[in-house]
C-alpha cells in the first residue's frame, strides 16, 4: 500500500543552504552541457544523421545538448518496437506498473535540483518556476501510481441472479505523446507516464527547444524499469515525424499539449481511418488559453492586485493558464491599474542562473521574441502602454513585464494568446459585463475572479465559462490531485491531467459478464 498521496513540497530559496544547494547544481549542469542524447527505440540507442541542438534563452550562444533527429524511418522502427512491446507490457500487473512510477519520482526526487538547474539553463525558468515544474512531474509520477492502484479492479456494476457481471479498464495500445515546452518537465513527464501506467507503450516527441531533460527522464524511466520498447524517445520535427506518428494505422492513442493551431490539425489528422487501421483513435488535446482575471467593486485591491500581477508575469506569461487579460470594475479600475503598474515595475528581469534569482528570465527563442515584441507594437495602438514595452535580444531574449490599459475588450491583445509578459486590462461597468468579457475569447481554459460577495462567486461558477475557475487568487499554479486541470471550448478536450478522470482517457472500459 502507497502511503496517501501529497504533493511535492515547493524549495524555499529564502532559506540561505537551499540556495547554496541549487547554486551548485546549476554549476554542476553548467560543467555537463553539450552531450548528446540520441533516440531511442526499443531500449537501443540509435544515431541519427541530423541532430536538434538546444540552446539556452537567456544566452543564445549557449549549448545545453543535442538529441537525435528522427526521420520517417526511424519513427516507423520505434512504431514497430512499441507495438511488439504492447503484447508484453498491457499483461504487466497494474500494481506493478504503479511500483515503476513511484520508483521513477524517487529518483527525481533525490536529483531534483538538478533537474530543476537544468530547466532553468534549457527552458530559461526562474528558480521558483523551474522547482514548481519539476515538483509537479514528481506529482503527476506519485498521483496516476496510486490512481492505477485503484483503478486495477475496475469499477463496481450490478449482477443479477446466476451472472457476474464486471467491468474493468484495458489498456488501448500505441500511444504518440507530443508535449511542449513551457512545462518541459512536468507536461511532458506527465502525459508519458499516465499512457504509460495504464499499459500502453510510448512514443515520446518533446518540444525541440527543451529536448535534453526530455532525454533525462526517459533515462529515469530506464532506471526505474521500464522495458524496452515501452518507452521510445523520438525527438523530430513536429512536421515531419510528428504528422507521421499521429496518422500511422498503429497509433491507438494520441496526447498532444501544445498551440491551439498545431492541436487543431492533430485532431483533424486523428479523426481520417488510414488504410489498414481497425480502430478509432482516441486523442487528448490540450491547447492554449488566453485566461482573464475579473476584479468587481467588491473586492480587496491587494488580493487583485497579487493576482494580476502572479498571473500576468510568472514565467514571462508563458503559460497557458496565464491571466494575460484583467477586466476591472469601474470604481476600482484607476486604483488597481495604478498599483498593478507599480508592482509590475518592481519586478525583476535577468538571466535565471544568475545568484540573484530574478523574477523573469527570457522567453523561450527568437520566434517567441519576435512574436511577443510584434504584439507589443500592436498594443500601443490598442492601448495605453502604463509599463514596460522594453525588449533585449542581443545576449538571451528579455522582454520586460508590459501593460497595456484602457483596452477595447475585442482588441487582437485581448484576444490573441500571446504567450508572452504582456497585460491587457479592460474596463467594466458592471459585474455581468466584466464576465461576459470575459468569455468573449474563443479560450476556455482558466480564470479567476476577485470578489468579497457570495452571490457574485455562485454566478460566477454559473457563467464564467473556464476548465479552471479560482476565486481571490491567481489564475495560475494547478497543482496535481488538487486542481484537476483542462480547458473548454478550444482550449481542449478538457481531460484534467492530474485529476480523478485522467487515466481512464488512455484505456478502454470492458464489460466481462459471465453466467453460472
Ligand atoms: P506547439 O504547438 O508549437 O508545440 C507543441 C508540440 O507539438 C511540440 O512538441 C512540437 O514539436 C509539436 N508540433 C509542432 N508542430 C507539429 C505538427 N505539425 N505535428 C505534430 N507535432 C507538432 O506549442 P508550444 O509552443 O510547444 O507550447 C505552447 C503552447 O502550448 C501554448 O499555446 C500553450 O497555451 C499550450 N499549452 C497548453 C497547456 C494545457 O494544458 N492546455 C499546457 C501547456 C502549454
Amino acid at each position: 500500500m502507497f502511503t496517501p498521496y501529497k504533493h511535492e513540497p515547493f524549495t524555499d530559496f529564502t532559506i540561505e543552504a537551499n540556495k547554496q544547494e541549487l547554486l551548485t547544481a546549476i554549476k554542476q549542469v553548467e560543467a555537463n552541457l553539450g552531450g548528446h542524447y540520441p533516440l531511442v527505440i526499443n531500449g537501443e540507442r540509435v544515431e541519427t544523421d541530423d541532430t536538434i541542438s538546444s540552446y539556452n534563452p537567456a544566452n543564445k550562444q549557449e549549448l545545453i545538448g543535442t538529441t537525435g533527429k528522427a526521420t520517417k524511418a526511424h519513427a516507423e522502427q520505434a512504431i514497430e518496437a512499441a507495438s511488439t512491446a504492447f503484447e508484453s507490457w498491457r499483461t504487466v500487473a497494474p500494481a506493478e506498473r504503479a511500483n515503476i512510477l513511484v520508483r521513477a519520482a524517487a529518483i527525481v526526487r533525490r536529483r531534483k535540483h538538478e533537474f530543476t538547474a537544468l530547466l532553468i539553463k534549457e527552458a530559461g525558468k526562474p528558480w521558483k518556476e523551474a522547482d514548481a515544474d519539476t515538483a509537479e512531474g514528481i506529482d503527476f509520477m506519485e498521483y496516476y501510481a496510486r490512481q492505477m492502484v485503484e483503478l486495477a479492479e475496475g469499477k463496481s456494476v450490478h449482477s443479477r441472479e446466476g451472472e457476474l457481471n464486471r467491468y474493468i479498464y484495458t489498456p488501448t495500445g500505441v500511444t504518440v505523446v507530443i508535449s511542449p515546452w513551457n512545462f518541459a518537465f512536468a507536461i511532458m513527464a506527465g502525459t508519458t507516464v499516465a499512457p504509460l501506467v495504464t499499459g500502453n507503450t510510448v512514443l515520446l516527441k518533446p518540444a525541440s527547444t527543451t529536448p535534453v531533460v526530455a532525454a533525462k527522464f526517459v533515462e529515469v524511466l530506464e532506471e526505474a524499469g521500464v522495458p524496452k520498447g515501452v518507452i521510445n524517445f523520438v525527438p523530430g520535427s513536429g512536421s515531419e515525424v510528428g504528422d507521421y506518428l499521429v496518422e500511422h494505422p498503429k497509433t491507438a492513442l494520441i496526447t498532444f499539449t501544445g498551440s491551439r493551431d498545431v492541436g487543431v490539425r492533430l485532431y483533424e489528422k486523428a479523426a481520417i481511418v488510414q488504410a489498414g487501421q481497425n480502430h478509432l483513435k482516441r486523442v487528448i488535446v490540450e491547447m492554449g488559453g488566453k485566461d482573464t482575471v475579473v476584479v468587481d467593486n467588491e473586492a480587496d485591491i491587494d488580493t487583485a492586485v497579487e493576482a494580476i500581477v502572479i498571473s500576468a508575469f510568472g514565467f514571462s506569461g508563458q503559460k497557458c493558464s496565464a491571466g494575460s487579460r484583467a477586466v476591472i470594475h469601474e470604481d476600482l479600475y484607476d486604483e488597481v491599474v495604478a498599483k498593478v503598474v507599480e508592482k509590475t515595475e518592481a519586478l525583476t528581469v535577468g538571466n535565471p542562473a544568475d545568484a540573484t534569482n530574478y523574477y523573469m528570465g527570457p522567453v523561450i527563442d527568437q520566434a517567441a521574441f519576435d512574436k511577443i515584441t510584434g504584439y507589443i507594437e500592436i498594443g500601443k495602438s490598442e492601448g495605453k502602454l502604463v509599463a514596460g514595452g522594453k525588449s533585449d535580444d542581443a545576449e538571451g531574449y528579455f522582454i520586460h513585464p508590459t501593460v497595456f490599459a484602457d483596452v477595447d475588450p475585442k482588441a487582437r491583445i485581448m484576444q490573441d494568446e500571446i504567450f508572452g509578459p504582456v497585460l491587457a486590462i479592460s474596463k467594466a461597468s458592471t459585474f455581468a459585463e466584466a464576465l461576459d468579457i470575459a468569455n468573449n475569447t474563443e479560450y476556455g481554459l482558466t480564470g479567476a475572479v476577485i470578489t468579497n460577495n457570495r452571490a457574485k462567486i455562485e454566478q460566477a461558477k454559473q457563467d464564467f465559462h473556464v476548465g479552471n475557475l479560482y476565486f481571490n487568487r491567481n489564475c495560475t499554479g494547478a497543482i496535481v490531485g488538487y486542481h484537476p486541470f483542462g480547458g473548454f471550448k478550444m482550449s481542449g478536450t478538457d481531460s484534467k491531467a492530474g485529476g480523478p478522470d485522467y487515466l481512464t482517457l488512455h484505456m478502454q472500459a470492458k464489460t466481462i459478464s459471465e453466467m453460472f
